[in-house]
């Protein structure tokens, strides 16, 4: 059902110690729809993300999973529930093989048959990496980099895939291969939310965006339009 809003955020309060670092976020993502968090350095956008993912426990408000609530479960529930955090700065292990790699994604598997199923999938997807398995993580280009750990995330076949800055530090031609990939796991039926600083690609992308401020939602619109507002592109996310 395409209009099931999977995760909603309502009133979320969330920091780090006396900091308050989100000031009562409200914001949904859909069953199928690419979602992008827009606005400066600082705004609060990887703390949304680190929120919703449990790595940080809010402080007041609800965050719901098909309206079951899951604010303050740990990192590894919330994955079991089909969310898998993409982190900043792509925090793939330079010293393990790019295969390892793959696999820590499949942590949570039992059976090795099915981790060998899902590894197969990820290598199908990524040709590169499959040429690449043996070679150790940190030998990668950046772009290539980006890709395993989006692979690395991609093991646990989440419903919603979180990516925090995904193009970041890619030269022009690897960050739209990047958005080639999302716009593919999209077509899988993967719901996404994006935080990305190229608003341009993140409105190719995404229906839906959200541009927040100081740790609020001070707009909620469709890409579409969003891209026809040069005053609010201007005024909070620097043209
Ligand atoms: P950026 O693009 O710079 O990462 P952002 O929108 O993702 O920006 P956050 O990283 O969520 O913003 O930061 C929100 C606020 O929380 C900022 O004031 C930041 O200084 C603070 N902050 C972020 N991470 C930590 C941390 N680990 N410890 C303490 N304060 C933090």
């Amino acid at each position: 059902n395409e209009s099931e809003v999977l995760l909603e955020l309502d009133n979320v309060v969330a920091g780090y110690g006396n900091l308050v670092a989100l000031h009562g976020i409200s914001l949904s993502v859909r069953h199928k729809e690419v979602v992008a968090l827009l606005g400066a350095n600082g705004a609060g956008k990887s703390t949304t993300l680190r929120t919703i993912s449990g790595l940080i426990k809010p402080s007041a408000g609800a965050i719901r999973w098909k309206g079951q609530g899951i604010a303050g479960s740990p990192p590894e529930a919330i994955l079991r529930l089909g969310i898998s955090h993409c982190p900043e700065e792509r925090h793939v292990w330079p010293e393990m093989t790019v295969e390892e790699n793959v696999e820590l994604g499949g942590y949570l598997l039992n059976s090795k048959v099915e981790l060998r199923r899902r590894k197969e999938i990820a290598f199908h997807r990524f040709p590169r990496l499959r040429e690449r398995a043996r070679q150790l993580a940190g030998t990668l280009s950046g772009g290539e980099q980006q890709m395993l750990a989006i692979a690395r995330a991609l093991m646990s076949e989440p419903q919603l895939l979180i990516l925090d800055e995904p193009s970041l530090g890619l030269s022009p031609r690897m960050a739209d291969e990047v958005f080639d990939v999302i716009r593919e796991i999209n077509a899988h039926g993967v719901s996404i939310l994006v935080v990305e600083q190229n608003v341009h690609k993140a409105l190719n992308v995404a229906s839906r965006a959200y541009v927040l401020e100081t740790g609020e939602v001070i707009a909620e619109k469709d890409s579409a339009s969003l891209k026809n507002d040069p005053e609010l592109l201007n005024a909070y996310l620097g043209g």
